[in-house]
């Protein structure tokens, strides 16, 4: 994983790109929430479940099946969150997806389960510039946890704030523009 701040981040970060009312708050923390849904599955450790196992870390809440499947469940909740069936499906879809998304550039354990269930291999982007952050509290505080959240600033928070500024600045003028 990376830490679950930067996990969080996405769903924060379009909510404050577009325009107001585009993403009700309701829709948005339960979208922030759900992007730590996948990493649940460190519990299979306790299981004795094996990390490579398709059941294990990083294995099938890491695909793009869940991912789906967690977009399609949302979308009955419309009522409550105040929004569209379509508009649910993509921010809960892309908000889980990007957790995955993000491990895939981290530089430890293995990799992601993309395409479970009907491939078990586990991938990593070719380039993995994010420190793997420890699993478990007592990692995440020690000058590890300080090196991964450095990391995750670098090359996650600081270029999506930025690219999220640059779009709200070009959204902003679009509108006013007669
Ligand atoms: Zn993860």
């Amino acid at each position: 994983m990376a830490t679950i701040f930067t996990h969080a981040l996405l769903p924060i970060a379009a909510k404050l790109t577009l325009p107001p009312g585009a993403l009700p708050g309701k829709l948005v923390a339960l979208a922030a929430a759900a992007t730590m849904l996948p990493d649940l599955d460190v519990i299979a450790f306790a299981f004795g479940v094996p990390y490579a196992d398709p059941f294990g870390h990083r294995g099938f809440t890491h695909s793009i099946a869940f991912a789906l499947a967690i977009g399609f469940l949302c979308t009955g909740l419309a009522q409550k969150l105040n929004s569209q069936p379509k508009v649910i499906f993509w921010t809960m879809f892309l908000s889980v997806l990007s957790h995955p998304l993000l491990d895939s550039f981290t530089n430890g354990g293995l990799g992601v389960a993309w395409f479970w269930p009907f491939s078990d291999a586990r991938y990593f982007m070719p380039w993995q510039p994010i420190e793997v952050s420890p699993i478990g509290i007592r990692g995440f505080f020690s000058s590890r946890g300080v090196q991964v959240l450095v990391s995750e600033f670098m090359w996650v928070i600081a270029p999506l704030l930025t690219v999220a500024a640059g779009l709200r600045f070009w959204l902003s003028r679009k509108a006013k523009r007669p």
